[in-house]
């Protein structure tokens, strides 16, 4: 209503997919990139028009992206076992003979498992899951992968899961599910990630969910 508004008041003003685009004249191909780019997350129009704006002033820039993107959509896939992005049906994590197999640590994304690698203390295998569950978008056991998870462990020798999902809501929730789920197979330990203080932050900046949790998971000296 706003846009139709707006557009009434100025009329040198076109609508674009409900998105207001000075009226210049736009090739379509430059407004078809700068809706592709604005697609992606963490990229606004804004940002996506300063991009497609500077690419064309160097157009090896667009030459190089091209390319990337068409190695990255060829020989990237999914690893069969663990969903960890891969280059063949299994991960180099997935194929490594020097990481344990018996510990298998569960994140939520790629993302989180770059995060959990970049600190160079785990060296198990993981579980990548499809996001958490959230039934407001259909994401159930199945679509994220948890029924995956639990034919995995079942089918090898697993001695201990780790948990290592955010503690949002939802994160909360998949790991209640999954550690409930897990339940069923037998001799397999299932723990998660310790939740407090970060390292080198202030108790005065702490919110008090965190110093609960600090307090309640305290450790000896
Ligand atoms: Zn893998």
């Amino acid at each position: 209503m706003i846009i139709r508004a707006l557009a009434r008041i100025a009329p040198n003003l076109i609508l674009i997919e409900e998105n207001i685009i000075m009226k210049n004249n736009i090739p379509a191909e430059l407004t078809k990139s700068i809706n592709s780019l604005a697609k992606l997350p963490g990229v606004g129009r804004v940002s996506a028009k300063r991009a497609v704006l500077h690419m064309l002033q160097d157009k090896t820039l667009i030459a190089n992206l091209v390319e990337s993107l068409k190695a990255l959509d060829e020989n990237i896939t999914t690893c069969q076992v663990c969903g960890n992005i891969a280059t063949s049906d299994q991960c180099d994590i997935c194929l490594s003979e020097e990481r344990d197999s018996n510990i298998l640590c569960v994140v939520e994304g790629v993302s989180q498992l770059w995060a959990m690698e970049s600190a160079e203390s785990f060296s198990g295998k993981y579980f990548v899951l499809n996001g958490l569950l959230n039934a407001l978008e259909g994401k159930g056991p199945d679509e994220i992968g948890i029924t995956k998870l639990i034919k995995l462990v079942q089918e090898n020798t697993i001695s201990e899961v780790i948990l290592a999902v955010s503690a949002s809501v939802d994160g909360q929730t998949t790991t209640h599910v999954i550690a409930e789920s897990l339940q069923t197979c037998h001799n397999v330990k299932v723990t998660s990630l310790a939740k407090g203080i970060p390292v080198g932050a202030g108790l005065d900046y702490m919110d008090s969910g965190t110093l609960f949790l600090a307090l309640k998971n305290r450790n000896s000296l």
